[in-house]
């Protein structure tokens, strides 16, 4: 047993104080961090709960968009009428990771900053940059199946666990935080980053640094989208491959495309430019491949994994597919259930 204190947050400024402290944790739902304490891969010497601040709101923005708080349930994020109503492929992308009793205690600004599920991070008796800084990657040249094909360094081959987060990043969403220096936002896409030498840090949050809220824009997506989730076994599984898209048409061309790829980076991966060669195209499958080889540019498979880029390839023509012709990979999951 290795001691800690606890302290509950009474508000978001006490929280931020109790945060400043060094080796302090929030803990939220505690799905992940709890494990992670348990296997002793995170030792925090305190932490503080934030389980009762009043972040749980999930409400309307002046500018058509809706503004996610990070207490909220996953749960209740994915079943808010205004979230199933307006952004579709969240709500899927969220009911398509863990279970329903997880979702019900997972929080959105958890569901942000949880740990990558790399076997050798778990286990202490292994080296591994991300857990212990130049100990090694036990990962490059051990058991990669599940790891990471594009933005990897020599230092670390982890993926991001989420599913939301993939779709967070295609949908445009903004991070809100607060810490010592004041409020900021971040744009999802700059949240997560790529491991370089720094492969023991996630994301981009400053110590001490609390999640307040989501913010989704006033493009919805209400139509055309898909959330593609390959995975091992059907249900309780974490991605090989995931794919977030949503597409909208001007007539019968394509004026405007997300793609989002979740287990096959550090980070949900989006290119700009992989989107930009479908806009004023209509929907083909070679333009979807044209899309997914440039999505997939520098892709690197480290041998157990080499698989992923062939299927990473075959799930972005699918996803896009699917959303093109109003047919999510939701519905066809539903029929199957
Ligand atoms: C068996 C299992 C299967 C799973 N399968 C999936 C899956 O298929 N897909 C998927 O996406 N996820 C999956 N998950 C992960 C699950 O979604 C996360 O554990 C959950 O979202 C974390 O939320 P939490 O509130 O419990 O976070 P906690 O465990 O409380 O915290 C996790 C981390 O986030 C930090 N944190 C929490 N809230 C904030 C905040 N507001 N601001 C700053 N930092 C914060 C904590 O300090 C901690 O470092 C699975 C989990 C388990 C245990
Ligand atoms: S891939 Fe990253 S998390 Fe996994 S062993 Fe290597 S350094 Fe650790």
């Amino acid at each position: 047993m290795i001691p800690f204190d606890y302290v509950r947050a009474g508000s978001v400024e006490e929280a931020i104080r109790f945060g400043a402290e060094p080796r302090t944790r929030f803990i939220a739902g505690g799905t992940n961090l709890v494990d992670l304490m348990k296997e002793t891969v995170e030792r925090p010497e305190r932490l503080v709960d934030i389980g009762r601040l009043n972040l749980d709101g999930i409400e309307e923005r002046p500018n058509g968009g809706v503004r996610l708080g990070a207490l909220a349930p996953n749960a209740d994020t994915a079943y808010n009428p205004i979230v199933q109503r307006d952004y579709p492929l969240l709500s899927s992308a969220i009911l398509a990771g863990a279970s329903p009793q997880l979702r019900n205690a997972a929080t959105n600004g958890g569901n942000l900053n949880q740990r990558t599920r790399c076997y050798y991070f778990y286990d202490v008796a292994t080296p591994c940059n991300k857990r212990e800084r130049g100990s090694g990657c036990s990962a490059i040249g051990g058991v990669n199946r599940n790891h990471a094909i594009l933005g990897t360094s020599e230092s670390c081959i982890a993926t991001h666990p989420s599913d939301m987060c993939v779709a967070l990043a295609a949908l445009d969403a903004v991070v809100q935080v607060i810490g010592p220096a004041g409020e900021r936002k971040i744009a999802f896409v700059d949240f997560h980053r790529l491991p370089g030498d720094e492969p023991q840090t996630d994301n981009t949050l400053a110590a001490g640094e609390l999640v307040t809220a989501i913010d989704l824009p006033g493009q919805h997506f209400r139509e055309h989208y898909s959330y593609l989730k390959l995975r091992d076994r059907l249900s309780y599984a974490f991605a090989l491959v995931s794919v977030a898209t949503a597409v909208s048409f001007d007539g019968d061309k394509i004026s405007d495309a997300r793609v989002a790829l979740g287990g096959v980076a550090h980070k949900p991966w989006r290119s700009r430019d992989a989107e930009e060669t479908l806009i004023g195209s209509k929907p083909s499958e070679q333009k979807f491949a044209d899309c997914a080889d440039r999505l997939l540019e520098g892709a690197l498979g480290r041998g157990a994994n080499n698989f992923k880029i062939d299927l990473a390839k075959r799930a972005i023509i699918r996803a896009l597919t699917q959303a093109a012709a109003r047919t999510p990979q939701s519905q066809i999951d539903k029929k199957i259930a």
